[in-house]
């Protein structure tokens, strides 16, 4: 058990997409390992936090949340501001909640580094049979094209959801390292 108290970097990772494509599950199965099947009423929390090792390097992973805002294009700059790492995510059912990472995408531009690593992450991929709208390859080659990483996840049987936290976090880590953060 790491503490929570003392530790060698804090991270500030943000948690960006559409309204419904899974954000507060991802974010709540990765730190408490739960899933609500229904958080349409709910307001997210602000952030969540991890604590983790890196290189004998322990880390304080403080991951934000929109909490909603989204829906009401309230997003204010205070959400963005000192985050050394984001999460990109897009429905893989809903074809609009893909083409719209381009508009997050210059958002978050408009508020961060150049060098912060990016994670696309297409959820729900436990839909992929009966409803999947976007394809893997097509997904891919558009974080290829934009450099960032990309994930298949399910926020509900937990596919590759450590994986795509725990690749961002040694992204940041190592470009911490390189003192380009
Ligand atoms: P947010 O608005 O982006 O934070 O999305 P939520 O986390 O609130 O999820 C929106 C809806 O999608 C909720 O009804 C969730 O139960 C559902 N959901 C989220 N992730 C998944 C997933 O991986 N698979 C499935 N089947 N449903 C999901």
């Amino acid at each position: 058990m790491i503490s929570e108290d003392a530790y060698d970097y804090l991270f500030k990772i943000v948690i960006i997409g559409d309204s419904g494509v899974g954000k507060s599950n991802l974010l709540l199965r990765y730190t408490s390992d739960e899933f609500m099947e229904d958080s349409r009423s709910t307001i997210g929390v602000e952030f969540a936090t991890k604590s983790l090792k890196i290189d004998n390097c322990f880390i304080k992973a403080q991951i934000w949340d929109t909490s909603g805002q989204e829906r009401y294009k309230a997003i204010t700059s205070a959400f963005y501001r000192g985050a050394v790492g984001a999460l990109l995510v897009y429905d893989i059912t809903r074809k609009p909640s893909f083409y719209h990472v381009d508009q997050w995408l210059k958002e978050l531009r408009e508020h961060t580094e150049d060098t912060i690593p990016l994670v696309l992450i297409g959820n729900k991929l436990d839909l992929s049979d009966v409803n999947r709208a976007v394809s893997t390859e097509e997904a891919k080659q558009y974080a290829t094209d934009a450099g960032m990483l990309f994930f298949e996840t399910s926020a509900y049987d937990s596919t590759n959801v450590n994986d795509a936290f725990e690749t961002m976090f040694d992204h940041v880590y190592t470009e911490l390292s390189k003192n380009r953060l």
